[in-house]
């Protein structure tokens, strides 16, 4: 398992919008302290996606109006590219957490809003198309939203399918999540939009510290039984600070 990171992350600056909760200053701090501390996951840095790779997933007309910003281009460039080189190492066979900013699953092929810019999983699983390396996709985005912009950047291509489980309570949530990956199709990777904001003193309200880790395991045995076990996972949303580390940390412990 590995970890995807830049310094530049801890940059809260980027997004003009002054109510940005993802660019909350220190938000990604905790994450990285505590998956450091575990010690088990070598940290790999990214490099921005190019500009032809967001082409893959948006519009000239969004890459353009995103370019116009440059302090926002530069960063949900970097994400976008954390995201790919995540898909990269999965597709080595490493499984991969990429801790990113700005998340990416509110980015559709012409707009974007909820605090997102580039459609981070989107992009990396188009660029795997279009080189070839994979045909199809399975994702699944445990964020308390649904990925409506992973959904719109992946249209067209029926081979790539997108999950969001859903429950009112924490057992619930679980046993949709196992039920349907256990009618989930064949793929070729399996791609996770993880947002840790249902947590019980987040948005959602809803699930524990322990939740993560059985969500990401039973992602991990969903990858399993795709044999090839190629997986990876990007940040999105997940406000509460204070326990934003110990979470991520819970996912990755099962889904490595
Ligand atoms: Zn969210």
């Amino acid at each position: 398992m590995r970890v995807v990171f830049h310094e530049a992350f801890h940059g809260s600056d980027y997004s003009p919008d002054p109510y940005d909760n993802a660019a909350e200053p220190g938000r990604l701090v905790g994450i990285m302290e505590t998956l450091r501390k575990e010690g088990r996951y070598p940290v790999e840095t990214p490099s921005p996606a190019s500009r032809a790779d967001l082409l893959l997933g948006h519009s000239e007309e969004h890459v353009a109006a995103v370019e116009a910003q440059p302090r926002l281009y530069a960063m949900a460039s970097l994400a976008a590219g954390g995201a790919l080189l995540a898909a990269d190492l999965a597709m080595r066979g490493e499984p991969a957490f990429a801790c990113v900013r700005p998340p990416g699953h509110h980015a559709s092929r012409a707009s974007a809003w909820g605090h997102c810019t580039f459609s981070n999983v989107a992009l990396a699983l188009l660029k795997l198309r279009a080189s070839g390396a994979i045909r199809s996709a399975f994702v699944v985005d445990f964020d308390q939203h649904t990925g409506d912009g992973t959904m719109d950047a992946l249209r067209g291509w029926p081979e790539a399918q997108v999950l969001n489980p859903y429950g009112d309570n924490a057992a619930d949530y679980l046993r949709n999540l196992e039920e349907r990956l256990a009618q989930a199709p064949e793929a070729d990777i399996l791609a996770v939009s993880a947002g840790f904001d249902a947590y019980i003193h987040d948005l959602g309200r809803k699930l524990g510290t322990a939740d993560y880790f059985a969500i990401g395991r039973l992602l991990q045995g969903y990858a399993i039984r795709l044999r090839h076990q190629r997986r990876f996972a990007v940040l999105e949303g997940g406000y509460f600070i204070p326990d934003l580390g110990r979470n991520v940390l819970a996912f990755c412990r099962g889904f490595e």
